[in-house]
């Protein structure tokens, strides 16, 4: 670890942190500290460090924007690399995109919209990067990424190989991706759009807006919906029905605005948070017989 702190020193200067609290890197403001976070400016810099924690075996990490991810109260061992800020590139030729994995998700609908494409409008409320949302297999409403991803670069952790995976390939389902079990980073994205009508591309994005405002607790810390949505049910409706609207666990609250979500109304320790998904899921399982499972990826320990 030594050595990697000096290389670090010499070659990342004002990009990387020590013993860094993840409250600060995530959507939910929870979260113990990485031994090391550090955010590469490029993918050279990024086939660099890898090939440095490899050679080290130092434990590794990646996040992109930190929307959809709960950090455990005693942090992350090893290094953490945050591709939210690096990698961002941002073009369009004809009916298609390619972006950066650090690009904001919405800046690539906003993108999208202004050269009148139709396809990315869901995406414009999802707070994260666009490597997650690919890695997530992200969507709302009418639309998902597996619709939209043409292919992905993804560099491989172990060895820094690149190779890029046609979209068909990535076996997208309901929030997930084949690159969950991929072991690499997700560089680089392609999306295929279809040209649209500038007027009803807006006016889907006004409603999509609306839509998230008038129903999401947008105004406290959390990571979006908490639960995968089971088959034939929304888990808000059932966290609803059971009477758990509003139930807290120390800083940690079922929202009382959408009981899909929960929020950090304050000092929420990630502990609060697992154990309020634990009641949670007892309560809906015995109120109902349905056994309700996590969205939000948890991490660190
Ligand atoms: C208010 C709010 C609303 C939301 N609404 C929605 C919604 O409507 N639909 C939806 O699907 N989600 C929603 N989310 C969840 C979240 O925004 C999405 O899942 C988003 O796509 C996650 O992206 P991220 O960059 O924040 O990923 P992170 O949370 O940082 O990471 C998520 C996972 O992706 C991995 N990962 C991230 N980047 C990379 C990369 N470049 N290469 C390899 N692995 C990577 C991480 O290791 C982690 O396992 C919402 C969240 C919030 C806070």
């Amino acid at each position: 670890m030594e050595k990697f702190r000096a290389w670090l020193e010499e070659n990342m200067q004002g990009r990387y942190y020590l013993q860094e609290s993840m409250k600060n890197h995530t959507s939910f403001h929870i979260g113990g500290p990485a031994d090391i976070i550090v955010m590469p400016k490029d993918v050279e810099e990024l086939r660099q460090l890898l090939a440095f924690i490899g050679d080290e075996n130092i434990p590794l990490t990646i996040v992109g924007n930190g929307s959809n991810i709960l950090v455990k109260d005693n942090g992350i061992r090893g290094v953490v690399i945050k591709i939210g800020n690096a990698l961002k590139k941002l073009e369009c030729n004809g009916n298609v995109i390619v972006a950066g994995a650090g690009v904001s998700l919405a800046a690539v609908a906003i993108k999208a919209a202004s050269f009148n494409l139709t396809g990315l409008e869901f995406a414009v409320g999802i707070p994260g990067s666009l490597g997650g949302a690919v890695f997530m297999n992200a969507g709302a409403y009418d639309g998902e990424m597996k619709n939209v991803v043409k292919s992905v670069t993804v560099m491989h952790i172990k060895d820094g190989s690149v190779k890029v995976v046609k979209g068909k390939n990535l076996d997208f389902g309901y929030r997930c991706s084949a690159l969950q079990a991929m072991e690499c980073i997700i560089t680089e994205i392609t999306l295929k759009l279809v040209p649209g009508k500038k007027e009803a591309i807006a006016e889907k994005m006004a409603d999509f807006t609306n839509c998230r405002i008038t129903k999401q607790p947008l105004d406290m810390p959390n990571a979006g919906s908490m639960f995968k949505r089971p088959p034939g049910h929304y888990a808000g409706t059932l966290i609803q029905d059971a009477g758990l609207k509003g139930y807290k666990v120390g800083g940690a609250q079922v929202s009382k605005k959408h009981a899909g979500f929960v929020v950090n109304v304050g000092n929420a320790t990630a502990n609060d948070v697992l154990q309020l998904i634990k009641d949670v899921q007892d309560r809906v399982y015995e109120y109902s017989g349905v056994y309700l499972e996590p969205e939000v990826r948890v991490l660190g320990e």
